[in-house]
């Protein structure tokens, strides 16, 4: 199981603005920049306090979205739902307005991804996804009060496993399934994608329960 500490050095939790580990990631963001000098273009931190109980792990983020905004989830579409939800189970309060001066504050709450860097594709390769755990670890390990990780897809499903030094065989990923790691538990989710949403393979009535769940179970 996964230590707990207090505090996390944010040189620890927050790779800084060049993080240069990953060479392909580093080459995209760059050219990034050049083409786009007004967006965030930079590894997205994550949003929300660190006494929150309640950490959301998405994949990376998305070009037009959290790389352009700076705040995870922000400006693409599957913000739109995420926030929503967010909103309704009591995680935030305001009103999200896709830009990260709106003025939304997330309650217990806190978001960050697998991977902090936007991926060409939308699609970070799994020596990326290694490499960049060692952030989101620490991010688990600084969290004193966590107690709930919501897990976006597959790839965050097993990022966060691989975090929490959980079996993968004993915790496979599946939408709405709940892992009990120590002191956390994990609820899967498929990610709230236009993709995903636009199929049907997550409705929104599939994505509130997993939250309610969440609520319900921090209720207890
Ligand atoms: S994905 Fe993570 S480890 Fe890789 S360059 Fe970006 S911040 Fe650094």
């Amino acid at each position: 199981m996964t230590a707990k500490s207090s505090a996390c050095p944010a040189a620890l939790c927050e790779p800084g603005r060049d993080c240069p580990l990953c060479p392909r990631l580093a080459a995209f963001r760059e050219e990034a920049r050049q083409r786009e000098p007004g967006w965030f273009n930079a590894p997205v931190p994550s949003f929300g306090d660190a006494d929150a109980r309640l950490l959301i792990v998405g994949l990376a983020p998305g070009l037009q979205g959290a790389n352009r905004t700076g705040r995870p989830f922000t400006g693409d579409y599957a913000g739109d739902l995420l926030y929503a939800t967010l909103l309704e189970y009591g995680f935030a309060a305001g009103q999200y307005q896709a830009r990260p001066d709106d003025g939304l504050k997330l309650l217990g709450c806190r978001i960050s991804n697998a991977v902090r860097c936007v991926p060409p594709q939308n699609k970070p390769l799994p020596l990326e996804i290694n490499t960049c755990r060692q952030f989101l670890t620490q991010t688990i390990a600084g969290m004193a009060k966590l107690r709930a990780i919501v897990a976006l897809g597959r790839i965050a499903h097993d990022s966060t496993v691989k975090a929490l030094n959980l079996r993968a065989k004993e915790a496979p990923f599946g939408h709405g399934a709940v892992h009990d790691a120590g002191h956390y538990r994990l609820y899967d989710s498929y990610h709230c994608s236009r993709y995903n949403t636009n199929t049907g393979v997550l409705t929104p009535a599939m994505f509130r329960a997993v939250f309610s769940k969440v609520r319900a179970d921090l209720e207890r």
